[in-house]
């Protein structure tokens, strides 16, 4: 049997970053938005009731794990327990979706990243709480390219 990122953890022992973001499906923690089902509009984080005709009911979808990169910007100021400098970004997914997120996976002054790039979405380790647990939360990568030669 395949062993899946992070299986070795039940969901009880899994500390989030934001509890409500995230849910198991299929063995594999997705990050959730809430689809309107009158519509179609798909948020996030999930929703009580649709922001945009504002009815209620909705429907927790799981969210694409891949996207299109739409700005970037390098932080060399922030939380204590973030390794600096590291890049920032604002990712768009197929839902119409435009997620914050930090981006992993590439040196800030390699100009790998360029706008409208292919993005992957990590569920990954992002920082430790104050009783020293792992928080688990999303993150973004260049997906690997398959250069022209
Ligand atoms: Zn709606």
């Amino acid at each position: 049997m395949q062993q899946k990122q992070m299986s070795d953890q039940t969901d009880q022992q899994r500390h989030y970053l934001e509890s409500n973001w995230f849910a198991v499906i299929e063995d594999e923690v997705r990050l959730m938005g809430s689809k309107c089902q009158h519509c179609g509009k798909v948020s996030f984080p999930v929703k009580p009731f649709c922001p945009s005709c504002y009815e209620e009911t909705q429907e927790n979808v799981p969210l694409s794990r891949t996207g299109t990169l739409h700005t970037f910007a390098l932080s060399v100021m922030g939380p204590k327990d973030m390794e600096k400098p590291y890049v920032i970004g604002f990712i768009d997914l197929p839902e119409g979706i435009k997620l914050y997120s930090v981006i992993t996976e590439c040196e800030p002054w390699d100009k790998r990243l360029k706008i409208g790039m292919p993005m992957r979405m990590l569920i990954a380790p992002i920082k430790k709480d104050g009783s020293g647990n792992t928080l688990i939360g999303y993150k973004f990568a260049p997906c690997e390219e398959e250069e022209a030669v």
